[in-house]
């Protein structure tokens, strides 16, 4: 599903339970219908749980590249890192 791609800064968003409470709704009604998106959530808490216990997993090739640079670019906003 294209609408995928631009869902992922605010899945990040959402697992990390800053996103907007109306782009919430949207982004669970996109969750709904698309298996895609509802792996990525699962796959992405269980990223951030292991990262924030220093202990970064490996996740699925394209995947881990996608959720990777968009939660480079976050960590980045929020806590001024590399
Ligand atoms: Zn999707």
């Amino acid at each position: 599903m294209k609408e995928c791609n631009k869902q992922i800064e605010q899945i990040c968003d959402y697992v990390d339970g800053e996103l907007d409470s109306s782009l919430c709704r949207e982004l669970e009604a996109h969750l709904k219908d698309c298996k895609n998106c509802r792996i990525m959530v699962d796959s992405l808490r269980q990223t951030v749980i292991l990262c924030r216990e220093g202990k970064p997993e490996r996740l699925p090739g394209e995947l881990e590249s996608r959720l990777n640079s968009a939660l480079k670019r976050r960590w980045k906003k929020k806590f001024g890192k590399k």
